[in-house]
């Protein structure tokens, strides 16, 4: 998963793309990166690194780069290692032509091109997917943008956002699913494209739209043109529901629907559908909290802080080995025990993918005192991989791939665990069918081109 932004404006923009991109800190926090058109000397200057926004583009890189046109990334790998080459954005020169992207969503036929590209004698500088986009986008680009972008999509498939930085100004791309989110907005005489609205209220903006599925945007000198992948040709739209369930930002409003307010419904459903006597309801922060108020809404049973958080932990989740996701939870939330002591407890968490937070923390409140643990997931069990940009790892790795909800209860020792239904997450997203739910219920929009375990 990744985070993406594009500016275009009359001035400046690399101080406004860092606070954009900042906001979108949680996408990605592995590495970053901007890259600027400026159209004086007709040069794209970047600036890439691993770390977090605030670590890697340091006032002394932002002044050096000047252009009133520039993309942004901050990445969580999904595809291709943890590893400074494969920074975004990409940038590049084909036939006197400058090319930079920034690439949300992963592609499921790019070993294929690759290896396709690398027949023709391309030469790869990165392992991941998005250099393929590059490339393809670079080869048919022989002066109109959106032809070359409409030839490259014809070409890639799967989950792919795209920001392009070309002479022509500023693209912005939605995959013909809409698998990843991508929203269009604008301050005074600029255009601001984005993984979530909330960068865009946070630079002063006001949210236009979603960009469409299968949309093609081009920004230039204030003036946005709309292009459709196809005429009258639309996939059916898969946004993907994880978005909600976990990774977009609580004031995120993605296709219509506010992650916060979808999280507090699934807290008031599980609750609706709950019959259990507890003292207490307690979030895991944060992914938990707005389910866990809706539940307390819906059940009266108070709710109470019982898990301190360490904010300066950063992700846990995608550690290397299970040792050290086993640590990196235990330092990121710690029981209060004057709270949980004695106490019955409804403990509630957005998701479980590998079973490691949920099994620990149980653990934990029971050394700390508590009587009952009853475990509510806010979503059903994550029981299949995503290849669309979710880093739900292979299957054998997800805890609800083979065993049942009371083999998995037993396993992370809970006194009683309940999911949310699909249908009811469903409900929770206002009913809108529009949205890929491939890790609960298997069904690929596309099918993936890939060897299971
Ligand atoms: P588990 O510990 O069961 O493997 O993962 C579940 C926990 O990780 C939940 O607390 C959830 O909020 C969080 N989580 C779920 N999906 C992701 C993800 O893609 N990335 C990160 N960093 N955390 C996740
Ligand atoms: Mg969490």
């Amino acid at each position: 998963m990744c985070g993406i932004i594009g500016i275009s404006s009359d001035k400046d923009i690399s101080k406004e793309l860092y606070y954009g991109l900042y906001s979108l800190q949680h996408r990605g926090q592995e590495s970053c990166g901007i890259a600027v058109l400026n159209e004086d000397n007709n040069s794209i200057n970047y600036h890439r690194g691993m770390g977090l926004v605030s670590d890697v583009l340091r006032k002394e890189e932002l002044d050096n780069l000047n252009g009133n046109i520039g993309i942004g990334h901050v990445r969580y790998s999904t595809a291709g290692g943890s590893h400074v080459s494969n920074c975004q954005p990409l940038a590049g020169v084909c036939r006197r032509r400058k090319l930079s992207i920034a690439h949300n969503g992963n592609l499921i036929n790019h070993n294929y091109l690759r290896q396709a590209l690398e027949e023709e004698g391309f030469m790869f500088q990165t392992s991941i997917d998005s250099e393929v986009i590059l490339y393809i986008l670079s080869r048919y680009y022989k002066g109109n943008i959106i032809d070359s972008v409409k030839i490259t999509m014809d070409y890639i498939k799967g989950a792919y956002s795209l920001v392009i930085l070309s002479e022509e100004g500023l693209v912005a791309v939605r995959d013909p699913y809409g698998f990843r989110p991508l929203v269009l907005g604008k301050k005074g005489n600029e255009y601001i494209v984005s993984s979530e609205s909330s960068s865009i209220d946070i630079l002063g903006g006001e949210v236009i739209r979603d960009i469409e599925p299968g949309e093609i945007v081009l920004i230039n000198n204030g003036e946005v043109k709309s292009y459709n992948y196809k005429d009258n040709y639309k996939e059916k739209q898969k946004t993907c529901i994880f978005e909600h369930v976990y990774f977009a930002r609580n004031d995120a409003i993605i296709d219509g629907v506010n992650a916060y307010e979808f999280r507090v419904r699934s807290g008031q459903i599980l609750a609706k559908e709950d019959d259990i006597d507890a003292d207490i309801v307690i979030p895991v922060p944060d992914s938990g909290i707005p389910g866990a108020l809706g539940y307390n809404k819906e059940s009266n049973i108070p709710l109470k802080e019982g898990l301190v958080k360490n904010r300066y932990v950063g992700r846990t989740f995608i550690k290397p080995t299970q040792s050290e996701r086993e640590i990196g939870v235990k330092l990121k939330l710690n029981p209060l025990t004057s709270v949980v002591k004695g106490k019955s407890i409804v403990l509630i968490d957005d998701s479980i993918v590998r079973g490691t937070t949920s099994k620990i923390l149980i653990d934990s409140l029971r050394k700390a005192g508590a009587k009952e643990v009853h475990l509510r997931i806010t979503s059903p069990p994550v029981k299949y991989s995503c290849y669309f940009g979710i880093d739900t790892p292979r299957r054998s790795q997800l805890i609800a791939s083979k065993n049942s909800v009371e083999d998995i209860r037993k396993e992370i020792g809970a006194d009683s665990l309940k999911f949310l239904s699909t249908d009811a997450l469903m409900k929770a997203a206002n009913c809108k069918n529009i949205f890929c739910m491939a890790c609960f219920d298997g069904k690929y929009p596309i099918e993936p081109m890939v060897e299971e375990d």
